[in-house]
């Protein structure tokens, strides 16, 4: 093969003899990338000096050949480095942050927060939007009215401060280059990479500044990994990333087959966080939450995990987790009326039952198919910057092993577009499988990996 002759060659990066052409040649054939190497990508990507082909051909030689642990690191710490970083050394040992790797269902960040706020945490939180089938927990604020998802500087480190809990969008200035990575990623079939996903979370988490940092790594059909041990070499990454970076960082191992609690679409979701933080609620959406409180109380104190979930579930026992969400939101322009009485949120107009074609036990409700369902109900966007309809999503009545007669209802779909109804009614009725005997109990928490 002859060699392509480059125009990137750049004395601008430190390095006039480096060539994108012989970095990419290197993955592909299986080799190791040098710190220079990797931090030449991602600098000369991020200025638009390395071209969008060349980046994707060196993106899928990592797809297919991986990357080591240093090799992982230096790649998270030049993202890093293209942007901005949070200073939280003003929190000392007591600033955390949390993130899930995306789910169906998965509210556990509004629980989570004010627990953990409540039991003396400081959680100054950067937080996504919606996904694919995945919520994000913005689009879920926004359907507090008045809630601010943007806050200048000082507004989000005093909030933190005297609160416990800010929780924000993602901001443009941090982690640029990850930020047009992934948009690439997206578009050229290579999301799926164990260094590639840690890499791009651990930045975003790392420059976001919390000492400790708890991930929730799901596995299953409405994950990116699919199966539990996936879901561990994930975290086994980003924990070791997380570590190099000096962070109290540790994984729990999340099961996403089925979604998470009763309610998917952002309305609902805020409903049912808060009827978990009332004490009203009491499922597995209440056990995940607590999970995932009790870890970080357990890093940020150095307790042991039960020490640190037993105080989260008496944060939410005894009303204090409850009473810090009322401070959090009405300190963030939420208008705290819709906490207090959560009929306040406008239901949409159109609803429709999904009965059981069987009878027996409900053995699997596909967490990608109700997520993509909930989406064209008008919860999620089909394009980037699509408005949403905060009100649509689906309550589910009956989830795996719960035992149904032919013509129960198993879920409720909410929308305001008709139009939406029969795909939405024919993925999850898709969704729903029966068996006649109980299924085999799945445990919400596979393992802790720290
Ligand atoms: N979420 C991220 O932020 N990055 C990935 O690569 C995958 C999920």
């Amino acid at each position: 093969m002859t060699r392509q002759k480059t125009y990137n060659t750049f004395s601008k990066h430190g390095d006039v003899s480096m060539r994108m052409y012989d970095i990419i040649k290197t993955k592909r054939e299986g080799g190791q990338l040098s710190d220079a190497e990797i931090k030449f990508f991602i600098n000369g990507f991020t200025d638009g000096t390395i071209p969008d082909y060349q980046a994707s051909a060196l993106l899928m030689a990592i797809c297919i050949n991986g990357m080591n642990d240093r090799e992982t690191s230096v790649l998270t710490k030049a993202m890093i480095a293209s942007g901005d970083t949070i200073d939280l050394s003003r929190f000392g040992r007591l600033s955390a942050d949390k993130h899930s790797t995306g789910g169906v269902g998965d509210k556990t960040s509004i629980i989570v927060a004010p627990t953990v706020a409540a039991l003396g945490g400081k959680v100054a939180k950067m937080s996504g939007r919606g996904l694919g089938h995945t919520g994000g927990t913005v689009d879920k604020l926004e359907s507090i009215p008045g809630y601010r998802v943007s806050l200048s500087d000082d507004e989000f480190l005093s909030q933190a401060d005297k609160v416990g809990v800010a929780i924000i969008g993602q901001t443009a200035d941090l982690t640029p280059a990850d930020k047009k990575l992934y948009a690439l990623r997206d578009v050229t079939a290579t999301i799926d990479s164990i260094p590639l996903i840690a890499s791009s979370i651990m930045s975003k988490k790392i420059a976001a500044g919390s000492e400790n940092i708890v991930l929730d790594v799901k596995y299953g059909s409405g994950a990116f990994m699919k199966t539990p041990e996936d879901a561990v070499l994930l975290a086994e990454k980003m924990v070791d990333i997380g570590k190099r970076f000096n962070r109290h960082t540790a994984a729990l191992i999340s099961d996403m087959n089925t979604p998470l609690g009763t309610e998917i679409g952002n309305s609902l979701e805020v409903k049912e966080a808060v009827g978990v933080l009332k004490g009203e609620v009491r499922n597995d959406l209440r056990d995940v939450s607590i999970s995932l409180a009790g870890k970080m109380v357990s890093l940020i104190f150095g307790t042991s995990e039960e020490e640190g979930s037993r105080r989260a579930a008496e944060a939410i026992d005894n009303g204090s987790a409850y009473e810090k969400m009322l401070e959090w939101v009405s300190a963030q322009g939420g208008d705290i009326s819709y906490i207090k009485d959560t009929s306040k949120f406008p239901m949409a107009k159109i609803t429709h039952e999904i009965k059981a074609t069987e009878s027996g036990y409900i053995s699997f409700t596909d967490a990608e198919l109700i997520g993509t369902a909930s989406t064209l109900l008008g919860a999620g966007r089909k394009n980037k910057g699509d408005p949403i309809d905060h009100s649509a999503g689906i309550s589910m009545f009956k989830k795996r092993g719960d035992r149904v007669d032919i013509g129960d209802t198993v879920m409720l779909l909410h929308t305001n577009d008709e139009s939406s109804l029969k795909s939405a009614e024919e993925l999850c009725s898709g969704a729903i499988k029966y068996s006649e005997e109980v299924p085999p109990f799945v445990p919400h928490i596979y393992k802790t990996v720290e």
